[in-house]
């Protein structure tokens, strides 16, 4: 699916989600959800907020806060719990399904995709008779990058050492 035609649809479904539940259309909301699409990374709402404001746009935290949650409950933004790090959000229309590796050292967010997960969401679900919808699972480690920080710095601790000796 085209970028344009993705953009078309969420903005329609959110344009629909709005109106379902009585709330007001307004352009913060659209200039909001049109960013997110914009974007192919995982975000907290600071981040969000503080992109939203560098592009001069007139976005409270609130709205941007409310505006977030709103995507969430009709399934536009998906909103993962890395470890104990704020909240992080991503689109979800139209994106493949995926799953997380999260470097405890820096942050840092891969995404991965093995069909051998959705096998196991199938059978799980066979097996224990659940009529399984999604699942999440992320792995937590250090990147390459913080690996090798700490095995330098290591190095440098031992022969530290061996000089005090
Ligand atoms: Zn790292
Ligand atoms: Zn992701």
């Amino acid at each position: 699916m085209s970028e344009q035609k993705t953009n078309e649809l969420v903005r329609k479904i959110f344009e629909a989600y709005l109106e379902n539940k009585n709330l007001r259309k307004t352009p913060e909301r659209f200039a909001i959800l049109e960013e997110i699409y914009s974007r192919n990374d995982h975000f907290d709402v600071e981040t969000l907020y503080i992109h939203m404001k560098n592009q001069k746009y007139r976005v409270s935290r609130a709205t941007v806060y409310n505006t977030l949650e709103l995507l969430v409950s009709c399934d536009l933004v998906t909103k993962h719990q890395f470890g104990k790090n704020m909240a992080q959000f991503e689109k979800s229309y139209g994106y493949r399904q995926h799953d997380h590796v999260i470097c405890i050292e820096c942050g840092k967010v891969v995404e991965f995709c093995d069909p051998r997960i959705h096998q196991i969401q199938t059978m799980v679900g066979d097996l224990l008779k659940f009529d399984v919808k999604h699942h999440s699972l992320n792995l937590y480690g250090f990147c390459s990058d913080c690996s090798m920080a700490n095995k330098v710095n290591q190095h440098a601790a031992t022969a530290a050492k061996i000089e005090a000796n």
